[in-house]
């Protein structure tokens, strides 16, 4: 009988093997150097179209694509929907056993000062081996990686079991109107999804050896809120001790002493398990087995107070906007305050606002949201594309550390994540610190290398991916 499993056992492997090899042929056969110098050249010109949001001009970017997948014979679809403003939408089909698999860029940018730069912002130049300009990371660099994905994977005929989509949207920097235009008026084009992969992961070296690679699971979201206290106006001379300002200092010294309670979710408790390699003893052990390590209050503590961990475990409220008097010597009747409240994945913002109110405790003070309601969600880490990425990311550099992570901020996921796609934030490329601060700031740049591995890396990726289920 054991023999008989064994056997069976062995000819399963040799099947699943047989199936494997000619993906692994494949993969090995690709003509990288060509392939590289084309997407460095891309990304120069792709980095020259100035989609400064506002006013965005994306129809530049589109246009753009639509050249380049058109040249390749890949159909592709330019939609306009305000004057300047348009997506891009390309679809590679597959064999339709497996649901697709979308690959979504922003090809707006926030604007850039050029007096700050060492070269201009849209020029595309490459000074020390490195690629400058806006959007070279933050995600012109993705964006262009991602059509190469599919420009070769047309070329080279990679057997596909999911389609792959291409989808460039403008605007997401400012309103995110090309998304939710698209997801309003072309939900036929994205539903049946099952995975997506767009920014809102990073992979940090470090500065003692060693790479994180974060993989975006999950994002905070926004929940703001507007405190507007009321009372009896008058003259500064003549204090009133239950001023609407007096009133408001008192509830806001109650909200900043307010610790929310701690929420353990399980891509955060992975992701401590993970970094715990990279930590020192003994926090290395408490890392590893966080949820025993929080109950102890000492270490909770710290935890709480160490700003790179604190968000990932509650609800945070940072107190942003105070409005009184114009004049000093004026007791104003309204003072308002305002709060930039991020909720974790699962927070109820009813239920919040609950909690809020009672730690205000003060019935003459309106607590009123002032961002659109919004429920967070999350994708789980144990999925085929999030291992696959796990894997490849490793078969990189084995000195990987690969983590889920939470983003403290909002990204697109969120949207997509609604039509019941799993969405996740990677970036092929692995930058230093110094230049992932570059995004949003001046010398906005990428080592020319990490395009050339960047292209291979996802290549592999949506390979695999696009072939297992
Ligand atoms: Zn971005």
């Amino acid at each position: 009988m054991r023999v008989i499993l064994v056997l069976t056992w062995l000819a399963a492997s040799a099947v699943a093997l047989r199936a494997q090899a000619p993906l692994e042929n494949h993969l090995h056969s690709i003509p990288w150097a060509a392939y590289q110098r084309q997407s460095v050249k891309l990304l120069q010109e792709y980095l020259k179209i100035d989609t400064s949001n506002p006013p965005g001009n994306e129809i530049a970017a589109a246009e753009f694509f639509h050249r380049l997948f058109d040249e390749a014979g890949i159909p592709n679809t330019i939609h306009p929907y305000a004057p300047g403003r348009a997506n891009l939408y390309a679809r590679l089909k597959g064999d339709g056993s497996l649901r697709p698999l979308i690959l979504l860029n922003h090809t707006d940018v926030v604007r850039a000062d050029p007096k700050e730069w060492r070269v201009s912002p849209f020029s595309g130049e490459i000074v020390d081996n490195e690629l400058y300009g806006r959007g070279a990371v933050d995600m012109k660099d993705e964006g262009l990686i991602q059509a190469m994905v599919l420009l070769i994977a047309a070329k080279e005929r990679l057997p596909l079991k999911r389609d792959l989509i291409f989808l460039a949207v403008a605007d997401e920097e400012v309103g995110s109107t090309g998304s939710a235009w698209m997801i309003q008026n072309h939900p036929e084009l994205l539903r049946g999804g099952e995975y997506l992969i767009t920014e809102g992961g990073g992979n940090l070296i470090q500065p003692l050896g060693g790479t994180i690679y974060g993989i975006g699971v999950a994002e905070k979201s926004p929940f703001w809120i507007r405190l507007v206290a009321k009372g009896r106006g008058g003259h500064g001379s003549m204090p009133i001790a239950d001023s609407a300002p007096n009133r408001l200092a008192r509830a806001l010294d109650r909200i900043v002493n307010w610790q929310t309670p701690m929420k353990l979710l399980p891509s955060v408790e992975k992701y401590f398990h993970e970094a715990a390699r990279l930590q020192p003893e003994p926090r290395a052990r408490k890392f590893r087995n966080i949820r025993k390590a929080l109950r102890d209050q000492t270490f909770a503590r710290s935890l709480s107070e160490d700003e790179e961990y604190n968000y990932m475990l509650r609800d945070t409220i940072s107190l942003t906007r105070l409005q009184g008097s114009t004049q000093t010597n004026v007791i104003p009747a309204t003072a308002t305050a305002e709060l930039d409240i991020r909720l974790l994945p699962g927070s109820d913002p009813q239920q919040f606002l609950g909690e809020l109110t009672r730690v205000v405790a003060d019935d003459q003070i309106a607590i009123e949201p002032i961002s659109p309601h919004r429920i967070p969600n999350s994708s789980p880490a144990d999925t085929t594309l999030y291992r696959i990425i796990r894997e490849a990311a490793l078969a990189r550099n084995p000195r990987a550390v690969v983590v889920p992570t939470l983003n403290s901020g909002y990204t697109e996921s969120q949207m997509y994540r609604r039509l019941g796609i799993h969405c996740y934030g990677f970036a092929p490329v692995e930058i230093t610190p110094e230049i992932d601060s570059s995004q949003h700031a001046a010398n906005e740049r990428i080592p020319v290398e990490e395009i050339r591995r960047g292209i291979k890396l996802l290549y592999e990726i949506v390979a695999r991916a696009a072939n297992e289920p």
